[in-house]
C-alpha cells in the first residue's frame, strides 16, 4: 500500500529519544562495529505503509491479546489486580532503568545510594508486613523463591549435623512447591486435603518423624481456605525439629492483616509480582523475595544491604550463606515497582486492600453457589473453588466449556481442573481491584453460559482469531511470528 511517507522509514525504526544521557557508554570505536559482508543481507523488504495504517496493525495486534487493561482476571493462586499505571511510570525513569547491574556491587554502592536505599527500606516494609527478621531480593520469581527457602532448609540441619531425607508438601500446593522441594535434594511426601478442604494435624502427625526436613504451606491454600489448626500444625513441626516454609506467592488474604510468624512460619517468599503491584504472565519478570527468622539469617544468599554509618553497602560476609541464587540482586525495577506500591498504600492502605480482596471473593461465591456448585462451605478467603461435575453429568458442561465461553464474553478464564482434588475445578479470585459491577458481570456471563446448550460451547470461545489450540503444542513449540 502506498502511503504518504516523504521520510525514509528506517529514521522511523531507529529514532533513538534524544533524551537518554548515553555519554557514559564506552567508544567502541569505528573499525569494531564493522560487520562481515557475508552476514549483511542484500535487501530489507520493510513494507512501505503510512503511519495510521502501522499504528492501526500494531493497535490491532495488542487487542488480539487478553490483558488485565482490557479484561477482567479471575485467575485463581495468581492475583490477576490492576496495577497502577504511576509505578510503571516512575520505573521508567532512566535513573533506575539505566542503572548496571554490576554497579549495585561492592566497591560500587557510593555510586548506587538511592537504589540501596530503596531496597533497604522496602526490606524493612516486607519485614513489618510478614513479621520475618531479614529479606533477600535476589530470587527471580515464586518458583526461584522456594528453591532459594528450600536451600536455606537443606543447610539450617547440615549446619546442625542433620541430613533429614523429606519435605512434606499437601496435595492442594501449587505445582512449584514440590517441584522446588525435588531440586533442593528432597523426597517428597505428599500430604492428602481431607473432605474439610485443608490440611489436619492427625494426618500430619501420621507422616512426622526426625527424619522430616520441614513442611512448605500455604494459608489460606488453593482452595482459599484458611487452615483453623495452623498453630498445632506449626508445633508439630517445630517438635520434630522440622521448619516451615510458608508459599507466599499470593498474600492478598493476609497482607497487613497476619504475620506469617505469628502463624508460626520459619521462612516465606512473596510474589511481588502477583501481590505487590508487577503486573505477570508469560513468564516473567518477576521477584521472589524470601524472608526469614532471626536464626535462619545466617544462611541468606549474598550480599545483604545493610545500612552503616557512611550509607549503605553490600555485606558479603556471610560464611553459612547458601552462596547466590540468582544474579544480582534480582529484578530491581519489579522491586521498585513494589515498594512505590507498598509507599503508596501504607499499611492502611495494604490493610484495606486485602480486607476488600477478601470481601470481593466472598461476594462472589456467595452469589455464583446458585449457579454451580461451590464444595466446602464456609467463608473463603482471597479465593474459592467452584465445580463443574454436577454440571457436566446433568447438561454436559464442563469447567473447559465454561472457561473458553468465557472468553467471548470478555472474561478471562479463572484457573481451572486445579487443585486436582476438587472435580472440574474453576479456581476464582477476583481481587480486590474489581468493582461490584465486574463481580456482577462475571454471575451474568456464567448464567448465560449455563443457559446454553453445551453443544453449542463446545467450539467456544467463537470470537478470537483462534478457538481452541492444542494446549500442549501451543506451549511446547510456541511460534509467535504473525502471518496473516
Ligand atoms: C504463582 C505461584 C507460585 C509460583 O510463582 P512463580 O513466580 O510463577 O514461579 C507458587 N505458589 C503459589 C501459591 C502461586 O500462586
Amino acid at each position: 500500500m502506498a502511503g504518504l511517507v516523504e521520510k525514509p522509514h528506517t529514521e522511523l525504526i531507529f529514532c533513538i529519544p534524544e533524551s537518554r544521557p548515553r555519554d557514559y557508554l564506552p567508544d567502541v570505536g569505528e573499525d569494531s562495529v564493522e560487520i562481515p559482508p557475508a552476514l549483511l543481507r542484500k535487501d530489507l523488504p520493510i513494507p512501505d505503509h503510512d503511519e495510521l495504517t502501522v499504528v492501526r496493525h500494531f493497535t490491532g495486534l495488542s487487542q488480539e491479546n487478553f490483558s488485565v487493561d482490557g479484561n477482567f482476571y479471575p485467575l485463581g493462586s495468581c492475583t490477576m489486580k490492576y496495577n497502577p499505571k504511576l509505578n510503571e511510570a516512575l520505573v521508567r525513569d532512566v535513573r533506575l532503568t539505566d542503572l548496571h547491574p554490576h554497579l549495585i556491587s561492592e566497591g560500587q554502592a557510593r555510586f548506587c545510594q538511592g537504589a540501596l536505599q530503596i531496597l533497604w527500606e522496602l526490606e524493612r516494609i516486607l519485614c513489618d508486613l510478614t513479621g520475618m527478621e531479614r529479606f533477600t531480593f535476589q530470587p527471580m520469581a515464586g518458583a526461584n523463591g522456594e528453591l532459594c527457602g528450600v536451600k536455606i532448609i537443606r543447610a539450617y540441619h547440615e549446619a546442625r549435623g542433620q541430613r533429614r531425607s523429606y519435605l512434606l508438601v499437601p496435595d492442594s500446593a501449587h505445582g512449584t512447591n514440590p517441584a522446588s522441594a525435588t531440586l533442593g535434594g528432597y523426597r517428597i511426601v505428599n500430604l492428602p486435603t481431607t473432605e474439610k478442604g485443608y490440611l489436619e494435624l492427625k494426618t500430619l502427625k501420621e507422616h512426622l518423624s526426625e527424619d522430616c526436613a520441614g513442611l512448605m504451606l500455604t494459608s489460606p491454600n488453593t482452595l482459599g481456605l484458611f487452615n483453623p489448626e495452623i498453630d498445632a500444625i506449626a508445633s508439630a513441626v517445630h517438635e520434630v525439629g522440622g521448619l516451615l516454609y510458608y508459599d507466599g506467592a499470593n498474600f492478598n488474604a493476609l497482607m497487613g492483616n497476619v504475620k506469617v510468624s505469628d502463624l508460626g512460619f520459619d521462612i516465606v517468599h512473596l510474589n511481588l509480582h502477583k501481590s505487590f503491584s508487577t503486573p505477570h504472565g508469560s513468564g516473567g519478570p518477576g521477584a521472589g523475595p524470601v524472608g526469614v527468622v532471626k536464626d535462619l539469617v545466617e544462611f541468606l544468599p549474598v550480599p545483604l544491604v545493610e545500612r552503616g554509618p557512611d550509607g549503605f553497602y553490600l555485606n558479603w560476609d556471610l560464611p553459612n550463606s547458601i552462596g547466590k541464587i540468582a544474579p544480582f540482586l534480582g529484578n530491581f525495577l519489579v522491586v521498585v515497582k513494589a515498594y512505590i506500591y507498598l509507599r503508596l498504600l501504607g499499611l492502611e492502605g495494604i490493610r484495606y486492600a486485602s480486607q476488600v480482596a477478601v470481601l470481593n471473593a466472598n461476594y462472589l461465591r456467595q452469589r455464583l453457589k446458585d449457579l454451580i456448585d461451590v464444595p466446602y462451605s464456609g467463608w473463603c478467603m482471597h479465593e474459592f473453588v467452584a465445580s463443574a461435575a454436577q454440571l457436566k453429568k446433568e447438561k454436559g458442561i464442563t469447567a473447559l466449556d465454561i472457561a473458553k465461553a468465557l472468553i467471548d464474553r470478555g472474561v478471562h478464564p479463572p484457573t481451572v481442573y486445579f487443585p486436582l482434588i476438587v472435580k472440574e475445578a474453576l479456581m476464582i479470585e477476583p481481587t480486590e481491584t474489581e468493582t461490584k459491577f465486574t463481580l456482577d458481570y462475571l454471575v451474568e456471563a456464567i448464567r448465560d453460559i449455563i443457559d446454553t446448550p453445551a453443544e453449542a460451547l463446545k467450539s467456544a470461545p467463537h470470537r478470537t482469531r483462534i478457538s481452541r489450540p492444542d494446549e500442549v503444542r501451543a506451549v511446547k513449540e510456541m511460534d509467535l511470528a504473525y502471518l496473516e
